[in-house]
């Protein structure tokens, strides 16, 4: 957690980086309890639950997922972007919430590994409830450069959810787009005798992997000016529904960096 409050009754918070220790105490803006303030040479500076914890929020939050997210609110304050890190609305705290073009309300989430396909659902449609705009981020990471990767059910949710694409935060403005296209084999034609007649049977044809898919790299994208707000309306798939959304998403159709 990046930022906290700097009183229990109250949602005025601070940024854990323009904090000092002198100013303590800190409070968790989901559950209230007293937070400790982390600094140093190495780290980002950050807000942490004192043991035993019991509130999931900012748990399982990597150095990597703060530098996302203090990378991206940087960059979009020094744009003139109007933003907030972590800001607390009712029932969601996105990890930066701004206004594109000055005035659509934008939500950035940078997906941790753990987050379920039903909470995820759930954050989706109440992002959709306040009217604003999400997009889902994924830290990019080299498994994405390889040929076969076994993606986790919340990252084929976000797939469905933004048209056959995740977004993959590089640095800075810059996003990744992803797309996770299915693998088909040639099952081997084996042959065999059939009892009695001594005959030889082929058999043989395409198979399609399911735990694997093969990710195809987009031409890098810009979070200001390739993004756009999107309203969709819910859909049902065979396997998946998807509730009715408002995405955050690149909408055109981008060159491949490597062949397919
Ligand atoms: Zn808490």
């Amino acid at each position: 957690m990046l930022a906290a409050n700097i009183a229990p009754e109250t949602s005025e918070s601070i940024i854990a980086r323009a904090a000092h220790k002198s100013d303590a105490p800190f409070f968790c803006p989901e559950c209230g309890a007293e937070v400790i303030l982390r600094q140093g040479n190495r780290r980002i500076p950050h807000f942490a639950h004192k043991p035993p914890v019991t509130c999931e929020y900012g748990s399982g939050e990597t150095e990597a997922h703060r530098q996302c997210k203090i990378a991206i609110f940087d960059e979009l304050r020094a744009a003139g972007v109007p933003c907030e890190l972590e800001k607390s609305l009712p029932g969601a705290r996105p990890d930066i919430f701004f206004f594109w073009n000055q005035e659509v309300p934008c939500a950035i989430e940078v997906q941790r590994s753990d987050l379920s396909v039903e909470i995820l659902a759930l954050r989706t449609q109440r992002y959709h409830e306040l009217g604003v705009f999400v997009l889902w981020l994924r830290l990019f990471d080299n498994r994405l450069g390889e040929a076969m990767y076994a993606p986790r059910p919340w990252e084929m949710w976000l797939h469905a959810a933004y048209f056959g694409r995740i977004y993959c935060w590089k640095d800075s403005l810059r996003i990744q787009p992803v797309s996770l296209a299915s693998i088909t084999r040639q099952e081997d034609y084996r042959t065999w005798y059939a009892p009695g007649d001594g005959e030889a049977r082929l058999s043989g044809g395409q198979r399609t992997l399911k735990r694997y898919r093969k990710p195809i790299l987009y031409q890098e994208c810009h979070l200001l000016t390739d993004f756009r707000p999107r309203l969709l309306s819910a859909w049902e798939g065979k396997n998946l529904s998807l509730p009715p959304r408002r995405l955050f998403l690149v909408q055109t159709t981008l060159p491949t960096i490597h062949p397919v």
